[in-house]
């Protein structure tokens, strides 16, 4: 049985006390239950809100992001509130932002509880105020290739794809690919490669091929709903 108190899983229920666990087994654990949002902010004031929350927490966690749904029915399902639609096993979920951003705050307190404030609160505190105070998430293709321009210093989703391609290979094998920058160079002679390696712990390389796949699917479907708009 995995150890699911490593991740706090407790200490987040003592904490939430209208949480509680209702499954748990070696591949998830599933929390339930009203959750209390009591969050500040300086400027625009605080926020004191109930939402009915079922989070889904892989066994995976931190490596894998869990899947958040709000059961009560208060975020209207759709794009301008970040709720995930005819998504394979995401229908209906809240979307939190891009995965490699979503990553990079878990690991800073790769807890239930950190990334419920890191990752949940900010959303719901925005989504309850009616503002995305915290960075506006853009939604889908487009929001996910901006942050890994930003987070990766490039421009360009050709060269984001790429980048993530290299993610899906062992270190040895993409270092000798062309540097995904553009640069000339390979992989490895560049300093692009410190910021994939840095990425690289965040999660397996199945799943960033799995991702690779995924926003090479997106970017086919964008450019052919552009092309048709054009016709
Ligand atoms: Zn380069």
């Amino acid at each position: 049985m995995k150890d699911w108190d490593k991740i706090g899983i407790t200490d987040f229920l003592l904490n939430n006390s209208g949480m509680s666990i209702i499954s748990l087994s070696d591949t998830k654990a599933i929390l339930q239950g009203t959750y209390h949002l009591c969050a500040h902010h300086k400027k625009r004031g605080d926020v004191d809100f109930d939402y009915g929350l079922r989070i889904e927490i892989p066994a995976k966690f931190p490596n894998e992001i869990p899947i958040v749904r709000e059961i009560s029915n208060i975020i209207p399902r759709d794009d301008d509130h970040h709720v995930n639609r005819d998504k394979k096993n995401y229908t209906d979920s809240l979307c939190l932002g891009s995965r490699i951003k979503i990553l990079q705050k878990i690991s800073e307190n790769p807890t239930i509880i950190g990334f419920i404030e890191k990752c949940v609160v900010p959303f719901l505190y925005s989504i309850t105020k009616n503002e995305f105070v915290f960075g506006e998430l853009k939604h889908y293709y487009n929001g996910i290739i901006e942050d890994y321009e930003d987070i990766f210093d490039v421009s360009g989703s050709n060269k984001v794809i790429r980048i993530l391609l290299c993610l899906s290979k062992k270190k040895r094998i993409s270092n000798k690919y062309p540097c995904p920058c553009g640069c000339g160079k390979r992989l490895g002679k560049c300093i692009l490669h410190n910021k994939i390696n840095h990425i690289r712990r965040l999660a397996s390389k199945k799943s960033f091929k799995e991702e690779y796949y995924q926003i090479l699917n997106e970017k086919y479907l964008a450019e052919r709903k552009y092309l048709m708009k054009k016709a």
